[in-house]
């Protein structure tokens, strides 16, 4: 089957889940025996999200071939299961950046530069993943960042229409639009879609397929009157209701044909309903795990979307382990000696957050301390790990003054140090030790056996820093384990303490390999750790 690329743009306002409602289409599509890859378009200038603070764009997800990118992309993996790579997360910095590249090599022949056609014919080039020629997808969903009338996405639309054009039938665009609830007038508003159609429509865009964004259900009525205002059939005007969890979109949105509506546009025959057995258990799984079970997570940004993939594993262990993940948010910044108990206070478990630079770091020591002292299921992840091995050295090892020289680069016990590859660079973006490494497992130990007793991993990494080996037979002796290393460099992925119930520190991020339908193995492990606890207690 030849490829076929679907654009899913958005309207009225941000934030409505375009990125839910791409994963849905995907994993609907998947379901039904295609091969599919999902791809984020994003707007700003930045040539990747790894320089920005998590603040402003959420966490930067990394993939497997280590690319940092849009948080999406976790949507996208854990609803389908799909790697995705650098290809699949561009911005427009990334294609002025090529686009200037050329033009300094010459390539272009002495042509003026211009963002019609050389900007946009990146931008079609990139959409149509003409550097992945060999990968054989029957659908390529392209997710655009920001809202249609926003000035830097333009460029974008113009490559959305062109291509249009030059694709035909093999190409659906899904438009997705809020319909506000007017309490006053208990009314429910169609203008603002109304507007939104209009606006994609003067850039020569005709939406094949609304999704509508809404508190409240739409009636039919309501759907015919957006479908006929903005040329749209009824069948293609689906609603996306408030759910209680996004991973009943799907399902919501296979109930309302979106998956058949767009086949139908493209002109291939529907077929069956796929039942997707498995994800509807798994959603039985989650309405019935009701017991909740508390899980301090320590890091320093207080914003949902900062800790994202680690928040999604979490909730997705507790499902599969039959309880609900009540995340309470723990300011390390705030944390001190005297406050640490009462901060912690009901938690069945820490988890010691990623991070960079010094701010909020003692917070994350002092909680580390007081998992290993009360013997709480603890995970550090990453900046969470070098704090374990740090507080593990100044309280066990008796070096008062060990640090990571990332925040004390004078400190005699340099217990966490600069990764010997990491000393000459000087660029920030996309320098650090990214993508996924083996990682070989001490048999016998406990990651080993969460892992269900495989030697060999590959997980995803995103630092400088490492466990400096010089201090490893001090570590072991005194009972911290190194359990996992990198077979190649040697670099210490893992540490764990066996003489505590689960008490672990992994250097790479697990959270960015949990899926729906394959909950991550340590994730899974924790969990079952806080619940055996709690069962103690
Ligand atoms: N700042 C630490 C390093 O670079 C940890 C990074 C992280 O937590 N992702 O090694």
């Amino acid at each position: 089957m030849e490829t076929k690329f679907i654009f899913v743009t958005g309207g009225v306002v941000s934030s409505l889940g375009k990125g839910i409602i791409s994963a849905s289409i995907g994993k609907l599509l998947q379901a039904r025996g295609y091969k599919v890859t999902i791809q984020k378009f994003d707007p700003y200038i930045n040539i990747d999200p790894g320089t920005l603070n998590p603040y402003e764009h959420g966490e930067c997800y990394v993939t497997f071939d280590g690319m940092e990118t849009d948080l999406d992309l976790g949507h996208y993996e854990r609803f389908t299961g799909i790697h995705t790579t650098r290809h699949n997360s561009i911005t427009t910095g990334r294609i002025y950046k090529t686009v200037i590249d050329r033009e300094r090599h010459g390539d272009y022949l002495g042509k003026t530069i211009q963002v019609v056609p050389h900007i946009t014919d990146e931008i079609k080039r990139c959409m149509l993943r003409e550097d992945e020629k060999d990968e054989q997808l029957d659908f390529v969903i392209t997710e655009v960042g920001g809202t249609i009338g926003d000035i830097e996405s333009a460029p974008f639309m113009e490559a959305i229409r062109q291509l249009r054009w030059q694709l035909g039938r093999n190409a659906v665009c899904v438009h997705l639009t809020y319909v506000p609830y007017l309490k006053a007038a208990e009314e429910l508003k169609t203008k603002p879609t109304q507007h939104s159609v209009k606006e994609l429509q003067s850039m020569g865009i005709q939406p094949d397929i609304l999704v509508l964004r809404t508190e409240r259900h739409l009636d039919d009525a309501l759907r015919m009157k957006v479908a006929s205002f903005c040329n749209v059939d009824l069948e293609c005007v689906v609603q996306s209701e408030d759910m209680p969890s996004i991973y009943e979109v799907p399902v919501s949105m296979q109930r309302q044909g979106l998956d058949a509506a767009i086949l139908r546009k493209i002109g291939i025959p529907v077929g069956e309903t796929p039942a997707m057995q498995r994800w509807h258990d798994f959603l039985d799984k989650q309405r019935h795990a009701t017991r909740e079970e508390h899980i301090g997570l320590v890091g320093k940004y207080n914003l949902q979307d900062a800790y994202k993939s680690i928040r999604e594993s979490l909730n997705l262990a507790g499902i599969y382990n039959d309880v609900k993940v009540k995340l309470h948010f723990i300011n390390s910044e705030e944390i001190t000696r005297e406050n640490v108990a009462e901060r912690l206070d009901g938690m069945a478990g820490i988890v010691i957050c990623p991070g960079f630079g010094q701010r909020g770091i003692e917070g994350k020591i002092i909680a580390a301390e007081y998992g290993r002292t009360h013997d709480i299921p603890t995970f550090g992840i990453c900046l969470g790990m070098q704090m374990m091995v740090i507080e593990f050295a100044r309280n066990v090892l008796g070096y008062a003054d060990a640090n990571s020289s990332e925040m004390d680069a004078t400190t005699p016990h340099n217990v966490i140090d600069m990764m010997e590859e990491q000393k000459n660079i000087t660029q920030m973006g996309g320098t650090m030790r990214l993508g996924a490494y083996d990682c070989e497992l001490a048999k016998g130990s406990r990651v080993w056996e969460a892992y269900g007793g495989t030697t060999l991993v590959k997980e995803r990494h995103r630092h400088r820093y490492e466990f400096n080996d010089r201090y490893q037979a001090e570590y072991e002796s005194n009972g911290m384990k190194c359990v996992g290393f990198n077979p190649d460099s040697h670099l210490v992925e893992i540490v764990e303490m066996p003489s505590l119930r689960w008490y672990i520190g992994t250097q790479f991020h697990p959270e960015y390999s949990s899926t729906v339908l394959h909950p991550h193995p340590l994730f899974m492990s924790f969990v079952k750790a806080c619940i055996d606890g709690t069962a103690q207690a």
